[in-house]
């Protein structure tokens, strides 16, 4: 792969901007942005499982749910042209690569493009573990772009770990000292 492009790089600057904000509710600080066929940004997201309690409050589950509710805004507003869900031709750009409920979620919201930055080992379903996004069987195929500032999305989420290690050493560590939890993403 040549260098990053521009654009994508500009939009994980975004992303990077929302995951830190998920720090503020000691949520693992990954963050997403869907960005629309016009360059503009139509939804972002952050993890928010523990601001929320919920399980399902990944970055790129929140900011799909914001770009297609202000599609729909907009189908509304043109008579009801379109039908306000399928993000066609929009990017959608991760600090992480996104897991299986998310890059399921993706599919369904039929995104043209995605960008992430970290790979997950360890959960990861654009690639590491799994490959959804690029799964034959299935009736949508995505674009992916991997690695887009990697460095910076990597060092976010060890700094978060590595704080919380320190902060709750009385929790059980995993005995191969294999390092971070699994990020969750
Ligand atoms: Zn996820």
């Amino acid at each position: 792969m040549g260098p990053a492009d521009p654009q994508h790089l500009e939009w994980m600057g975004l992303a990077l901007e929302e995951a830190r904000r998920a720090l503020t509710t000691e949520d693992v600080p990954i963050g997403a942005v869907v960005i629309g066929p016009d360059g503009t940004v139509l939804g972002s997201g952050r993890n928010e499982r523990e601001a929320h309690g919920d399980p399902t409050a990944h970055a790129e589950v929140v900011a799909i749910r914001e770009a297609a509710a202000r599609l729909r805004e907009r189908s509304v507003l043109d008579g009801g042209l379109g039908d306000g869900w399928r993000l066609e031709d929009c990017t959608l750009v991760v600090t992480l690569e996104p897991c299986a409920m998310c890059a399921g979620a993706i599919v369904l919201a039929r995104i043209h493009r995605v960008v992430f930055g970290a790979w997950d080992e360890k959960a990861g379903a654009a690639g590491s573990v799994f490959d959804i996004l690029r799964e034959r069987r299935l009736n949508h195929w995505v674009e992916v772009y991997a690695g887009v500032q990697e460095e910076e999305c990597g060092a976010l989420l060890r700094e978060f770990f590595s704080a919380h290690r320190s902060g709750e050493s009385g929790r059980p560590q995993p005995a191969d000292g294999s390092g971070d939890p699994s990020p969750v993403a």
